[in-house]
C-alpha cells in the first residue's frame, strides 16, 4: 500500500497522463514548500558562497524538521554543505543547538501524506500513509496546534515548516 514513494513524485498534483515523472525532478514544483535538499547541494548553507568543487564537505545532522519529498527513510536529517571546515563547524552547531521534536518530525509526514492525498485520509489509511501510529498521529497534531497557538517557530525551520497553514480541514 505504499503508493506515495514511487509514483506520486509531485506531491499535490495530480498524476499526469503521459507526464514523465523526469519532468517533475528537481526543477518544476507547484507547491510554494521548499524541497528537502539534495544529494547535490548548492552554495554554502552557512554563507551561501560557492563550494569549491574540491572542497565539497558535507554533514548530515539531525533534524526534525527535515521531512524528504519522497523517502521517508531520509526524513530527520539535513545534508548540510560548507564551503570550508569552519563554516561546517558553525553549521553543526547551530543545528546541535536546534531541539529535535519527534511531534515535529511526525507532522511532517502527516503533512506530506496530506500532500500526496489532497481529498483527505481517514485514520486508518494515514497511518498506512505516514507509518506512523495514532498515538504518533494524535501526539503530532496536539503539538502542531499548541505551536501554531503559541505562533512558535523553531530555529532553523528554514520557513519551510510543513503543514501549518496549509493543512486541509478536518476531514480525516
Ligand atoms: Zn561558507
Amino acid at each position: 500500500m505504499r503508493r506515495m514513494a514511487t509514483e506520486r513524485r509531485a506531491y499535490g498534483e495530480p498524476p499526469r497522463p503521459g507526464g514523465g515523472a523526469a519532468a517533475t525532478k528537481g526543477g518544476v514544483h507547484d507547491s510554494d514548500e521548499a524541497v528537502a535538499p539534495e544529494p547535490d547541494p548548492g552554495p554554502c548553507d552557512l554563507c551561501g558562497g560557492p563550494i569549491p568543487p574540491s572542497l565539497q564537505i558535507f554533514s548530515l545532522v539531525p533534524d526534525s524538521s527535515v521531512i524528504h519529498p519522497e523517502d521517508p527513510g531520509q526524513d530527520g536529517q539535513r545534508l548540510l554543505a560548507a564551503c570550508s571546515p569552519e563554516h561546517l563547524s558553525d553549521l553543526q552547531q547551530h543545528y546541535r543547538r536546534r531541539p529535535y521534536v519527534n511531534e515535529e518530525l511526525w507532522s511532517g509526514k502527516i503533512a506530506r501524506a496530506l500532500r500526496a492525498h489532497p481529498e483527505g485520509l481517514d485514520d486508518e489509511h494515514l497511518v498506512q500513509a505516514t507509518g506512523l501510529n495514532v498515538i504518533q498521529i494524535e501526539h503530532a497534531l496536539s503539538w502542531e496546534s499548541e505551536r501554531f497557538l503559541r505562533g512558535e517557530t523553531l530555529p532553523g525551520a528554514d520557513g519551510t515548516t510543513p503543514g501549518a497553514d496549509e493543512r486541509p480541514a478536518d476531514e480525516w
